[in-house]
C-alpha cells in the first residue's frame, strides 16, 4: 500500500522516504539530471548529481522517459532553486512500468492538442495541471453542494435511470431493449424526486441523465450532470432564494478550499456580490421587441446573447414563463393559465438552472395532460401519488457541468466532463 505522498514531502525535511509516481519531465545539464516526478497530489524535483550519484543510478534514471512509472528512495532536502523550496536526492530507482512512447499527448502542456486529441487521451489530459485542477475543483464542488444540503437537512435520493415513461418530451429520448420490453434512458428524475419530496420534504440528487441531443453546441452532451432538488412546501420564489444563496455559498467556500487549482487555471473569480434579478419573461420579451421576437417564443441562445449585452454576464432569473414553454407538471399561476411559476438561472446568455412551482392536485394535471394530449396511463402512478396527500412543491434541475464551466472559464462542455458523451463521441 502507498503510504507516503508527494505533498507530505514539505514536511519531512531531512528524513529518508519512498516515493512512488509517475516521471512527469526530464533536464539534463553537464553536472545535474534533475527528474520531475509527479504523483496525485503534487510534484517534486528529484536532483542527480553526476559525479556524486552511484553511476549505477545515473544509469538507470538516463533511460527513464515521460509517464514512466517509479519508485525512490532518497532524502528530502532543501533547495534554493527547486520550485517547491525542497527536492529529493534518491540512492535507488526502480522502474515500475515504462511508457510505451510515443505517447498520444504531451502531458506537461507545453505543447497544446486539440480538444479531439485531449479527449480521446483523456488518461493522459487528466495529467495536465490544468485538466487536473478542473475535475479536481468539480469534485470539491460535488462535496461542497452535499455537504451544504445535508447541513440544511436534506435527503439525497437515487432515482431510476431506466424508465418506461418520458417527462420531459418524447423527442429527446434514449430507447433502450429492456428485456422483451422497451425502456427509456432516463432525461431528468422529476417525478420520482417529486414522489420523494412527497415523503422526505426536502431532497436533491446528483446523477446522470440522456437526452438524444443532435444539436452540435458547446452546451448540450447526450449524458449529462445534474443536480436536482425538491421540496415541499416551498414556491418558486423560495427555491429561488434557496438556489441563490446556496450558489453564493458554496461557490465562496469552493473559491478558498480549491483556491490552488483556481491559480493553476488562472481564471477570474467570478462576482457574486448582488442580488440575482428576477426578471418576467414579458419583460424579456420587451427588452427584445426590436429583434423579431413575440410573446410565446422560447428564448433561444441569439436571444439570450442580446440579453447579456444588456445586462452583462451575470446570474440572473427569468421567471413567469408561457405555459406552452414549461413541461406539463409546471404550475400555472391562479389568475393567469398562460404563464406558469417557474423560473429559469441564467449565467448571461448560459442557461444553468430551470425551476418551477409544480402541480401537485392530481385533477389538475390529468386536466393538463388531456389538455396537451399525453396519454393518462402513462402516468397513472404518478397520479396516484398526487392522489395519495402531495403536498405542494418546487424544485429546480441544475446543470453541473455547465456551472463547472463558467467557474473555471472553459468555452466548452466537453472539457469540463470526463468522459463526454455526445452525436460523434462514445469512446473512451
Ligand atoms: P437547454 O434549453 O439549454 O437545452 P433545457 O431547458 O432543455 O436546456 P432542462 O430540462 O431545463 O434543460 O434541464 C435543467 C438543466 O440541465 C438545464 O438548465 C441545463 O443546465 C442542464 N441540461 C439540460 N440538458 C442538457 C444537456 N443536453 N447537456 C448538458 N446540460 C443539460
Ligand atoms: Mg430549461
Amino acid at each position: 500500500m502507498k503510504k507516503y505522498y508527494i505533498k507530505n514531502a514539505v514536511k519531512n525535511i531531512g528524513q529518508l522516504v519512498t516515493l512512488k509516481g509517475w516521471v512527469h519531465e526530464i533536464r539534463e545539464t553537464s553536472n545535474f539530471l534533475f527528474i520531475i516526478l509527479r504523483d496525485s497530489t503534487g510534484k517534486i524535483q528529484l536532483t542527480l548529481k553526476k559525479s556524486e550519484s552511484t553511476s549505477n543510478l545515473v544509469d538507470i534514471a538516463k533511460t527513464l522517459h515521460h509517464e514512466d512509472v517509479i519508485e525512490v528512495e532518497g532524502v528530502i532536502s532543501k533547495s534554493n532553486i527547486a520550485r517547491l523550496g525542497i527536492e529529493m536526492i534518491p540512492y535507488k530507482l526502480n522502474i515500475i512500468n515504462r511508457a510505451k512512447h510515443p505517447l498520444m499527448l504531451d502531458v506537461t502542456g507545453k505543447i497544446n492538442a486539440e480538444l479531439s486529441t485531449i479527449l480521446d487521451a483523456r488518461f493522459l489530459s487528466l495529467r495536465r495541471d490544468d485538466y487536473y485542477s478542473i475535475f479536481k475543483i468539480q469534485s470539491e464542488l460535488v462535496k461542497i453542494i452535499r455537504d451544504y444540503l445535508y447541513q440544511q437537512g436534506f435527503t439525497e435520493i437515487f432515482s431510476p435511470k431506466i424508465i418506461k415513461f418520458a417527462t420531459e418530451g418524447g423527442a429527446e429520448l434514449f430507447k433502450v431493449q429492456y428485456f422483451d420490453t422497451e425502456a427509456y434512458l432516463a432525461q431528468s428524475p422529476q417525478l420520482y424526486k417529486e414522489m420523494c419530496a412527497g415523503v422526505f420534504e426536502k431532497v436533491f440528487e446528483i446523477g446522470q441523465y440522456y437526452r438524444a441531443e443532435k444539436s452540435h453546441t458547446p452546451y448540450h452532451l447526450s449524458e449529462f450532470l445534474s443536480f436536482d432538488v425538491e421540496c415541499a412546501f416551498y414556491t418558486y420564489n423560495d427555491v429561488m432564494d434557496f438556489l441563490e444563496s446556496l450558489l453564493k455559498d458554496v461557490i465562496s467556500n469552493l473559491y478558498s478550499v480549491s483556491n490552488e487549482y483556481f491559480n493553476k487555471l488562472g481564471v477570474d473569480k467570478i462576482n457574486l456580490d448582488y442580488k440575482f434579478e428576477r426578471i418576467k419573461y414579458d419583460e424579456i420579451i420587451l427588452m427584445l421587441n426590436n429583434y423579431g421576437l413575440k410573446w410565446g417564443d422560447d428564448l433561444t441562445s441569439q436571444y439570450l446573447k442580446i440579453v447579456e449585452e444588456k445586462i452583462g454576464k451575470k446570474f440572473f432569473f427569468i421567471i413567469d414563463w408561457p405555459t406552452q414553454l414549461k413541461p406539463f407538471y409546471t404550475y400555472e399561476h391562479e389568475n393567469n393559465n398562460q404563464i406558469t411559476k417557474s423560473f429559469d438561472l441564467n449565467y448571461g446568455s448560459l442557461e444553468i438552472a430551470s425551476g418551477g412551482e409544480r402541480i401537485y392536485k392530481s385533477e389538475d394535471l390529468i386536466n393538463k395532460l388531456k389538455k396537451i394530449g399525453l396519454k393518462l396511463e402513462n402516468f397513472s402512478i404518478f397520479i396516484k401519488a398526487l392522489e395519495s396527500g402531495s403536498p405542494p412543491h418546487a424544485g429546480f434541475g441544475l446543470g453541473l457541468s455547465r456551472l463547472l464551466m463558467i467557474l473555471t472559464g472553459r468555452k466548452n462542455i466537453k472539457e469540463v466532463v470526463l468522459f463526454p458523451r455526445d452525436v460523434e463521441r462514445l469512446i473512451p
